[in-house]
């Protein structure tokens, strides 16, 4: 009891803690009175361990000066940091899907800090239009008739619903009542537009009859949704696009085909299969065409519309059009993103989601052989293991990508994947069967050496 006692009267006081000349560069940076907080924070809570009966709390100003240093420090690091992603997820949706190319990231980087054409026509000297460069090239690349870019994809839907069904009844498969990422709901989406959602046909099975027989008054729009993120596989039919195109003009209805996915070229070129691609779906006569910018396309989040000249017009009017529009990083990422398009050898090779899923294998065995050899330099013992990676970010949800991992030997898995999360530079790992893996597949060359580090900071700390 008395310890006690005397170990809470040994605590610093907050203005002694405060005026440690150690600390005084890190206050100067903080903020006195967030600093002052954190001090008060940090003494209530040795206080409340030493209540609690724990006696190896430290007392002494330079120990609790130095916690205190350490949690201001701590507390000036970004919530939002870029990692190092050894999961093999390529579009990790939690990991910011898509890594922009070099061109991407200094085109935003270029207008960033500074003035730029935004909205500024240099031709003539006055008001221009932030989107009609990125509107042609899109027109250019996927073969359509007009364009419209918005901040995502959820938006691109819900705006093109709100104006073109509005107050009417959109018929959607009932095998096609899509779930992203919790948030997006079709069902939901659709009552948010304002348009009333006519399901047909079942889950596994939708033919043109069940469309044909809700047809109906009060019908506005047909609406087709690519099932990204899962499969119904077995004793299924869906209605192809095509069909669904002549029907919908054969009753003057429009057809909107939310592709999720935005693919612009053919997936096979990048090793994805099952997955739809935009210019084929223009192709085949939908009316307007949804999908992101950040998933198969390679480039910035961003919501993309193609179509029909006279509904993208209707649309860019719409008033939540001025809400949902982008900002002028991502456009300017989205713009040299798609510039890389027109040779499609290049797009391959610069947007780094498809070089990471275009690579050979041996490519990423190599590249996990320096690793292994790097750790081994360390003392660090790993080996290169046969896995798979996924697709992820809601694209080709089935298939599984032959991958190298760099398994670590002799080592806790469940700590050292914690410890890693919280490195310098945070490395997201996977553990599988009891091992801590590191899959080669979704890092740059030029990271290995960072890892490696990274890796020897975790193990010997
Ligand atoms: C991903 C996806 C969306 C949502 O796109 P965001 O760009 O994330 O808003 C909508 N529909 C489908 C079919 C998708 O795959």
């Amino acid at each position: 009891m008395l310890a006690k006692q005397d170990l809470l009267r040994s605590l610093p006081k907050i203005d002694e803690l405060l005026r440690q000349e150690t600390l005084q560069e890190e206050i100067g940076t903080a903020g006195g009175a967030f600093a002052a907080e954190a001090a008060r924070a940090l003494i209530e809570e040795l206080r409340q361990r030493i209540l609690g009966g724990a006696t190896e709390v430290p007392t002494d100003l330079p120990s609790v000066a130095g916690m205190l240093r350490e949690r201001l420090c701590q507390s000036r690091q970004p919530g939002l940091r870029p990692v190092l992603n050894a999961t093999g997820v390529v579009l990790h949706t939690n990991l910011g899907r898509a890594p922009l190319s070099k061109a991407a990231a200094e085109a935003a980087a270029a207008v960033a800090a500074g003035y730029s054409t935004l909205e500024y026509d240099l031709d003539r000297g006055a008001r221009g239009s932030r989107t009609s460069h990125i509107e042609r090239l899109l027109c250019e690349l996927c073969g359509c008739e007009a364009a419209a870019v918005v901040n995502n994809n959820a938006a691109a839907v819900l705006i093109a619903l709100g104006e073109i069904a509005r107050g009417r009844e959109v018929i959607v498969s009932r095998g096609e009542l899509v779930e992203i990422g919790g948030a997006f709901r079709v069902p939901e989406i659709m009552e948010q537009s304002g348009c009333v959602l006519r399901e047909v046909g079942t889950t596994n099975k939708t033919r043109l009859s069940d469309y044909e027989r809700a047809v109906g008054e009060a019908t506005g729009a047909l609406l087709k949704v690519h099932t990204s993120n899962y499969r119904i596989v077995g004793f299924v039919e869906e209605t192809p696009l095509e069909t669904l195109v002549a029907f919908g003009h054969a009753h003057q209805l429009p057809v909107l085909y939310d592709l999720g996915s935005g693919a612009l070229l053919p997936p096979e070129r990048f090793g994805i299969h099952g997955e739809p691609d935009v210019p084929s779906a223009v192709k085949s006569g939908a009316d307007l065409v949804t999908f992101s910018g950040d998933k198969l396309l390679g480039g910035p989040q961003a919501g993309i519309l193609l179509g029909r000249k006279s509904y993208i017009d209707r649309i860019k009017r719409h008033p939540l059009m001025r809400a949902f529009r982008m900002d002028k990083l991502g456009l300017a990422a989205l713009e040299a993103t798609l510039l890389a398009y027109r040779n499609p050898e290049r797009a391959i090779e610069e947007i780094p989601n498809l070089r990471m899923l275009a690579q050979p294998l041996t490519a990423i065995e190599a590249r996990a052989d320096r690793l292994v050899a790097q750790l081994a330099r360390m003392g660090i013992p790993a080996e290169r293991l046969a896995d798979h990676s996924q697709v992820g970010g809601g694209s080709a949800p089935t298939q599984l990508l032959p991958t190298a991992v760099v398994a670590l030997r002799g080592i806790d898995p469940v700590p050292a994947e914690a410890r890693l999360r919280h490195a310098s530079t945070p490395v997201i790992a996977r553990i599988a069967h009891d091992r801590l893996l590191f899959d080669m597949r979704t890092l740059a060359d030029e990271e290995v050496g960072r890892l490696a580090e990274i890796i020897g900071e975790v193990v010997h700390a």
